[in-house]
């Protein structure tokens, strides 16, 4: 072989072997490339199964979440509408009235109240109203309610619970009665109209006939608006509450008595205002008051007025505050011109100084 073919022969040699090189390093890319390219494939599919279970995931948190605030709006809702029940007071002397009232949603109907004190009914106080209701831009039906609670004169000091029931909701509280100091009056009577009154065969019976049946009703609605007044200004002859001792003209005497209203003398015909407005219950001649007028002002508080000389109003009547209603006189177990005013709940006797100056807890 000549020199000229030797380099020929290796240089043929070397590109053999490149292109051998060349080929073996091709084929290694390839396998290199499937295997990076089925790692990627088996990433891509590890990284959309992770994103399909976060997705999940965040869907079911998503739903847990709106299930929470679902359940917290309906809570506020009903936090909000939920009835606020507040008494006026948690002590309250012999005479005086607790007041209970409700602040609810109207849609729950009439609120019941069962106390210890006595009967008291829930009427709808005027002052009432809708109120907005938070986050829904409506209005909830909200209404107020109050029922007059009697603390009766002669009501032993100790504590008395009220129930109050809203639909399937009840509150219970206490309220504590204290004693009020009461005078005592020392009198003489006529044995003559004593009998004629308290004294007559029938007497018992008619007024259990005509006025002791106010003590059971109770207006539904309330009249009273401000504060009550007196209805006529004098002299006190005889105060709320106090024991009286009656002797009498023959000579005979009468166990102690309580007296349950308020005397005011005036001379007879002095014209009588209600003391506040309301519906008349009762008006006529009885046996044992006299002219009477009972008034109930709603919610079962009502006003008597006896002894009158001339009754000017009638059963059914709703009567405005100061309209005259009748007249002074001194009819019926009586011993002179005089007013005798008294306030009742129920059949329980209530100062009516606390009306008049404007301290009830009923102005709470
Ligand atoms: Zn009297």
């Amino acid at each position: 072989m000549s020199k000229g073919g030797k380099i020929i022969c290796i240089v043929l040699a070397l590109l053999l072997a490149a292109a051998g090189s060349f080929a073996f390093y091709e084929r290694n890319q390839a396998e290199d490339l499937a295997a990076e390219l089925a790692d990627a494939r088996a990433s891509a599919e590890a990284a959309e199964n992770a994103a399909s279970e976060e997705a999940a995931r965040l869907e079911e948190e998503i739903g847990a979440l709106k299930a929470q605030v679902d359940e917290l709006s309906a809570k506020l809702a009903d936090a909000y509408i939920a009835p606020r029940v507040t008494f006026s007071s948690h002590e309250a002397l012999q005479g005086d009235i607790i007041a209970v009232r409700a602040e609810m949603n109207s849609a729950e109907g009439l609120p019941e109240i069962e106390t210890e004190l006595g009967k008291a009914v829930f009427i709808e106080d005027p002052a009432g109203g809708s109120v907005p209701e938070i986050g829904t831009g409506t209005e909830a039906q909200s209404a107020i309610y109050t029922a007059y609670v009697p603390v009766w004169y002669a009501q032993n000091p100790g504590n008395y619970s009220i129930k109050v029931k809203i639909g399937d909701r009840e509150y219970t509280d206490s309220v504590t009665v204290k004693a009020r100091k009461f005078g005592e009056q020392h009198m003489t009577m006529s044995a003559a109209t004593a009998s004629a009154t308290i004294g007559a065969s029938n007497a018992n019976e008619d007024y259990n006939q005509k006025v002791t049946p106010t003590y059971s009703t109770a207006e539904p609605v309330r009249y009273w608006e401000g504060t009550f007044i007196q209805p006529v200004s004098g002299r006190i002859t005889t105060e709320f509450g106090l024991y009286r001792y009656t002797d009498y003209t023959d000579g005979s005497s009468r166990r102690v008595t309580r007296h349950t209203g308020v005397d005011i003398s005036a001379v007879t015909g002095t014209p009588v205002p209600a003391s506040n407005a309301g519906k008349v219950v009762y008006a006529g001649d009885v046996i044992m008051t006299g002219g009477t007028i009972v008034v109930d002002h709603g919610g079962g508080l009502k006003s008597y007025y006896f002894h009158l000389s001339s009754v000017d109003c009638a059963i059914g009547d709703i009567v405005e505050k100061g309209q005259i209603i009748g007249k002074v006189g001194s009819t019926g177990y009586s011993t002179g011109a005089h007013l005798h005013v008294e306030f009742k709940i129920g059949s329980y006797s209530l100062s009516p100084w606390a009306l008049w100056d404007g301290t009830s807890d009923i102005y709470k």
